[in-house]
């Protein structure tokens, strides 16, 4: 038999203005305030429990005929006087997790404010969005609107689930509990996750936790309200993302800016010299060196050229890049190796390469990266040496880490940054030839593979170029 101390906030209920009757689904009438005993001179345990099913028998008849939570209804006084009542009925959780009924009873035209505004909360609370639910002093939860019910999939007939808990995402619990202290204080506090819904998915739940105070001022439970920022959520991540990338962008259009301008005036005035002089020299009638001063300014405009074509390349990383495909990666090194054949040959390199995996890539792409890397280290050996290039490939953290050696004339550590930046070139032309735009190319190439790039050298001791590739 179930017992009435199993009522959540029974002192609230034993103190309540209207008149209370709570039934178990037996039916049984399993507590009744002392304002239902005034109002029909009806207890519990006082040899009116005839009395009591019948009028139980009466509001269930008549709240389940309705259709509606409330209804109005004539019931019988222990002095067989019948009286007029407004009925209404909600479901109600018992400690022991039982589902039972709440009925409550006011006199037509005898509303006191408080089951007034007790309604309207309910009332509200069910209108409301955010997913509420109520809590007795012993932090037993006894009321889930419509929102919280439409969340875990309740048909919504019976405000069920009395334990919210479960549908706490498990790596989450702790984060509750690490609010026990705000609710032992009963203070107000928020705080964030994730929470199951119907269809098995997670969503991020923003829950605000209340206290809830009876009209005398005590502690009465909490209200917990629970806001759906999943969407939100992403699409602040999205905002945050996108704005990192338009600042990241910015600030290489500005450096860009700056560097093309500075590095297209080279051949620029190299050729505007070179005019101004063949211009006067045709002027004075000599004619003898003009065919030296073309070959200057062909050669200046090759190099315009040239820059252009590699900034292209640059550029087309991000704009031209192609959809992913399965990558074979020794295969793209043939290709790579092909395409540099003349000046392996050339240099009697010696190239040894480890088996490469297959990778989800861009193939042009990852031809050009090892080219690129491949291309520098045999054009940086000192003069008398011919390349010895290893490449070889670990894995960690979910990713490919690849390394390219050489046996070249190495990298000071305080270039080692700065080299992947744009026209940052650490000879002049008549040492090695080059453009310095080689290596921002590769750091764009692997950063669309979602990896890094970066160089382990010192000078005279050849350098490892590494750069990694999500697997
Ligand atoms: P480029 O090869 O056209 O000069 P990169 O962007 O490819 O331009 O390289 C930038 C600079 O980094 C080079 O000019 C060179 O100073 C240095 N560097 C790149 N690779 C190597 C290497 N393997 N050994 C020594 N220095 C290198």
């Amino acid at each position: 038999m179930l017992k009435a101390e199993l009522v959540p906030n029974k002192d609230f209920f034993d103190s309540y203005k209207e008149a209370i009757l709570i039934a178990s689904a037996t039916p049984e009438v399993i507590y009744v305030n002392a304002a239902f005993t005034q109002l029909t001179g009806l207890m519990l345990d006082a040899g009116d429990e005839k009395a009591l099913m019948e009028i139980l028998k009466a509001c269930e008849t008549a709240t389940v005929n309705s259709n509606e939570s409330h209804c109005h209804l004539s019931i019988g006084e222990k002095n067989a006087q019948v009286k007029p009542v407004n009925v209404s009925s909600s479901p109600l959780i018992l400690s022991d997790l039982t589902k039972v009924t709440l009925f409550t009873f006011t006199r037509p035209g005898n509303n006191p404010a408080s089951i007034n505004d007790e309604r309207k909360f309910y009332e509200l609370a069910d209108a409301s969005p955010a997913m509420i639910f109520l809590e007795d002093k012993n932090g037993q939860a006894f009321f889930f609107n419509k929102a919280w019910l439409e969340f875990i999939g309740d048909s919504g007939d019976n405000r069920s689930d009395s334990k919210w808990e479960t549908y706490i995402h498990p790596e989450d619990i702790k984060v509750t509990e690490e609010h026990r202290a705000e609710d032992v204080d009963r203070v107000p506090y928020s705080y964030e996750l994730r929470l199951q819904k119907f269809d098995g998915s997670y969503r991020n739940i923003f829950v605000i936790r209340t206290p809830v105070t009876a009209e005398d001022g005590t502690f009465n439970g909490y209200m917990a309200s629970c806001l759906d920022i999943t969407e939100i959520e992403e699409s602040q991540n999205k905002i945050n993302e996108l704005t990192r990338e338009l600042k990241l962008a910015n600030e290489e259009l500005e450096q860009f800016t700056y560097v093309t301008s500075h590095d297209l005036q080279e051949p620029l005035r190299m050729i505007t010299g070179y005019i101004q002089l063949i211009q006067k020299n045709i002027e004075r009638g000599n004619l003898s060196a003009i065919q030296e001063f073309m070959d200057f300014v062909l050669s200046g405009t090759s190099r315009m050229q040239m820059l252009i074509a590699d900034l292209l390349k640059l550029s087309r990383v991000n704009r031209k890049g192609a959809p992913f495909t399965s990558v074979d990666l020794s295969e793209v090194l043939n290709v790579a190796l092909a395409h540099l054949a003349k000046k392996i040959k050339n240099t009697g390199a010696e190239i040894n390469c480890e088996q490469l995996p297959v990778v989800t890539g861009d193939t042009f792409q990852l031809v050009n990266l090892f080219e690129n890397i491949l291309d520098n280290a045999l054009k940086f050996t000192p003069l008398d040496t011919s390349p010895h290039i290893a490449i070889s490939v670990t894995e960690a953290d979910g990713k490919y880490i690849f390394e390219v050696k050489d046996n070249g004339i190495g990298i000071d550590n305080k270039f080692h940054k700065r080299i992947f930046a744009i026209f940052q070139r650490l000879h002049n032309r008549g040492e090695y030839e080059g453009t310095g735009i080689g290596l921002a190319v590769c750091k764009k190439i692997v950063e669309r593979h979602g990896g890094d790039i970066w160089v382990q050298s010192e000078p005279g001791n050849g350098s490892a170029f590494y750069f990694s590739i999500k697997k």
